[in-house]
């Protein structure tokens, strides 16, 4: 069977932040590069870029200071019982950020988009023994740090794109007994990784970002029945490799750098 050929996937990519390009337009906008010109306006037409100037900059303070108290109201929300999950996109999370997360024992699921967590912090969230749902971003866990989060017991779905662990770390990992989906970056991560995923009883989500694995790490996979998705980003695959892979699991969904594989047998999902 030849899987060679690929079409598009309107799939969405999970990792973009809303506010992103807005923040982006702003500063691009080309009032703003006037700014720095050092020129002495004389009236309101060259007033004009110099206020879009301010109004532009003062979006972009105001933006911060929103997200800085969504989280604070997050937390609050959390400790009043409205709900078990926090969700921070755009306000950078440091662990000076941290400690009144570690009151939060009932805590859920925490997601974060901009985290620069150290092992420290790690060790303090796997202290939120409820979590099922972990998602940090932008933070490059490493074995020590992934060693602490193997005391979240109750894990299920578990996000680490910039992740630098090896393949003892995702050893450590694999034996969290009810990860259902794991998705992570690594570029420490090789074909012998790929052997303890696939001990994984109940993983069935899989997405592998821009980790260096060959044929060989997939081959490790082959026998993975409960699989349902497979999204492999970069690797040193061939179009060979993953072919075997689809001809031994028939019924995966599998993307790879975003696109479809024809066969796919979910190929027309939205
Ligand atoms: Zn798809």
């Amino acid at each position: 069977m030849n899987h060679a050929r690929i079409s598009l996937c309107a799939h969405p990519r999970s990792d973009n932040g809303p506010c992103r390009p807005i923040l982006r337009s702003v500063l691009k906008h080309p009032d703003a590069a006037e700014c720095g010109s050092g020129t002495s306006p004389t009236g309101w037409d060259k007033m004009a870029p110099r206020c879009n100037c301010f109004f532009a900059l003062l979006l972009v303070a105001l933006t911060g200071c929103w997200s800085e108290n969504e989280l604070a109201q997050q937390i609050k929300r959390v400790k009043a019982g409205g709900t078990h999950e926090i969700i921070v996109r755009d306000f950078p999370v440091s662990d000076a950020d941290l400690p009144e997360l570690f009151a939060l024992a009932q805590l859920q699921a925490l997601e974060i988009y901009q985290a620069n967590i150290s092992n420290e912090g790690l060790q303090g969230i796997a202290n939120l023994q409820q979590l099922r749902r972990l998602r940090i971003e932008h933070s490059a866990v490493d074995d020590v740090g992934v060693q602490a989060l193997c005391r979240l017991q109750y894990l299920e779905v578990l996000n680490l794109p910039h992740a630098v662990f090896s393949d003892a770390g995702l050893s450590e990992l694999a034996k969290l007994p009810h990860l259902a989906l794991l998705r992570f970056g690594s570029p420490r991560v090789t074909d012998r990784g790929m052997i303890a995923v696939a001990k994984m009883p109940e993983l069935r989500f899989l997405h592998l970002l821009h980790v260096p694995i060959t044929d060989r790490g997939l081959e490790a996979l082959h026998g993975m029945r409960q699989l349902e998705s497979f999204y492999l980003d970069g690797g040193s695959t061939s179009d060979q490799g993953l072919s075997d892979l689809l001809e031994a699991l028939p019924e995966l969904h599998f993307h790879k750098d975003q696109l479809h594989w024809d066969g796919d047998p979910r190929a027309g999902h939205e």
